[in-house]
């Protein structure tokens, strides 16, 4: 363990920790003055077949930095990260701030003379996350008290000790389907970069690869969409505050096939790469609030998206421990089909799934609603192997890591833990989609119908899901209801033979 900040030989910067946040000064930091290191892993690459598209965006960033880090840093190309260290370094003493997944932990953890500086890119520390945790109790772990707590504590959207407005949580204004009729929501287009020559050379490394056959991708890669330095992500960011957070609330989970982003703002990418500090992009977005420039329901609901759900994800990750991602509670242990994992939206009839596994295929991204309610929820009623599941959305999503996957995936939309995040399993018949999306008028199938030819595969899905778990859910207050409407399906035999032969 190094001693003191001149024993050490570098600060180890990981491929997501690119952000001027992570090099601030102090007794938590690197020194000012010391070395930097950075890995560039290819096979992380071999191991998983990710979108292109991502590892094109993370490459073309670590890229960057190093650029423009100059001769602060020893940049690295190697198999792994520890032949890459050792090719750097050797044995010497290193510091490297705590990485976001458990496996990146314990390999600096296992290198000897590493000192493990907290966890940066976040709002709420690990020690302040146990301590509210022990003081929460033994109950389920709420998103709504954490995030209240997290509001007060960070005083964001606060008059005195009362939320802004009166009120804490402005949901029930961010529920409503798109305007109807309307093809896209007419906002502001968002940032999108510029290529550069960076990535011209990243392209030409990813062909390679896969022309001498050792890597595999998935998707489609091109043109970059999403912000590769801090440059772009304060652009982006700009952006989002200054002409598309106003309109970010009351849609926020609604769903346009010709306009896929809606007034998402796209900065998960960026957060995640460390590009954005989670601090700016609350704050920037009160700061609209204040000068009346965006109303409180958009700045309320993209406030509690990160400083709710991210830090909450975040925290989870790590309190739930391991053997999070093994859980299996529905034991679902269905395959996820090749078309699925192809991304082949041609071979799927259900129009909404087609149309998100084509945003998936060409871009690496869909918002919430698509991720939780058309691919999670069809996974979910299909009973694929939750990890299988979490595997593909971390592999095929330009934001996706581990950190955020796996309670995401295994906790938010596949319940494989049993409710330790949610109270009932986020699902839904075609009636649902139909409401919040544009995708139904346009389907071989009608979201009203179970059994035939026309039956909505969700609608159908629903009811066999609701079927396989009856005895869990019959109990729970939330579901309840639900179940006890198996009991007035006249058809649910023929449902269910249905549903067992569906192919897509
Ligand atoms: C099944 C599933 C998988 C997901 N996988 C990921 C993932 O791999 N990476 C990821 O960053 N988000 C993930 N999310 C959360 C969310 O869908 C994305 O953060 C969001 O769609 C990204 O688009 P945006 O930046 O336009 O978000 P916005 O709608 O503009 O929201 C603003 C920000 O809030 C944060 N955020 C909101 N919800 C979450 C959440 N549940 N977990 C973490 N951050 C959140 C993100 O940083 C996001 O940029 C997942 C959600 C589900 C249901
Ligand atoms: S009818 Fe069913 S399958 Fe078709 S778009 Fe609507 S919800 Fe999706």
């Amino acid at each position: 363990m190094p001693e003191n900040d001149t024993d050490v030989a570098a600060h180890w910067l990981f491929g997501d920790q690119l952000g001027p946040h992570f090099l601030t000064a102090g007794p938590d930091g690197p020194h000012r003055d010391t070395p930097l290191l950075m890995v560039e892993s290819r096979g992380v690459f071999r191991r998983r077949r990710f979108h292109r598209a991502k590892a094109h965006l993370v490459l073309s960033a670590m890229r960057h930095r190093a650029a423009e880090l100059g001769d602060r840093v020893t940049y690295v190309r190697a198999d792994g990260y520890v032949e890459g260290v050792r090719e750097a370094v050797g044995d010497a003493p290193l510091t490297v701030h705590h990485p976001t997944s458990r496996a990146a932990l314990k390999l600096v953890r296992a290198r000897p003379s590493t000192r493990v500086l907290p966890a940066r890119g976040f709002l709420v520390g690990h020690d302040a996350f146990r301590e509210w945790a022990a003081r929460s109790g033994s109950g389920q772990l709420r998103q709504e008290t954490f995030y209240r707590w997290v509001r007060g504590n960070h005083d964001l959207l606060m008059d005195g000790a009362e939320p802004a407005g009166g009120r804490w949580n402005l949901d029930h204004d961010n529920r409503e389907p798109a305007p109807r009729g309307a093809a896209d929501l007419g906002v502001p287009a968002p940032y999108r970069p510029r290529e550069d020559d960076i990535d011209t050379e990243v392209r030409a490394d990813l062909d390679r690869w896969e022309r001498e056959g050792t890597v595999e991708f998935l998707g489609e890669d091109g043109p970059r969409r999403f912000p590769a330095t801090r440059r772009e992500a304060l652009s982006a960011l700009r952006r989002f505050l200054e002409v598309r957070l106003p309109t970010f609330g009351t849609y926020e989970d609604a769903v346009l096939a010709a306009d896929p982003v809606m007034s998402h703002s796209l900065l998960s990418s960026s957060l995640n790469l460390g590009l954005l500090d989670p601090a700016e992009c609350v704050e920037g977005a009160e700061a609209e609030y204040r000068a009346g420039r965006a109303p409180l329901n958009s700045v309320e609901g993209f406030v509690r998206q990160i400083a709710g759900w991210r830090e909450y994800v975040w925290q989870l990750y790590w309190h739930f421990g391991p053997e999070h991602r093994k859980a299996n509670v529905l034991r679902a242990h269905g395959e996820v089909p090749s078309w699925w994992e192809e991304l082949d939206s041609g071979a799927v009839t259900a129009n909404c799934l087609s149309h998100v596994l084509d945003d998936v295929r060409a871009t690496g991204w869909t918002h919430h609603i698509p991720r939780l309610m058309i691919l999670g929820s069809y996974a979910l009623q299909r009973g694929w192997d939750p990890a299988e599941v979490t595997d593909w959305f971390h592999r095929a999503f330009v934001d996706g890591y581990d950190w955020v996957m796996v309670p995401n995936v295994v906790g938010m939309s596949q319940f494989a833990d049993g409710g330790r995040m949610t109270t009932k399993p986020y699902t839904s018949g075609g009636a649902y989609l139909n409401r919040m999306t544009d995708f139904c008028g346009d389907c071989r199938f009608k979201p009203t119908v179970r059994v035939g030819d026309d039956a909505c595969p969700f609608t159908a899905g629903y009811w066999a899901f609701l079927h396989r778990h009856r005895t869990r859910f019959e109990h729970n207050p939330r579901m309840a209801q639900a179940v006890r409407g198996l009991g007035r399906l006249s058809d649910l035999d023929a449902l269910l033979e249905q549903e067992r032969d569906r192919a897509d």
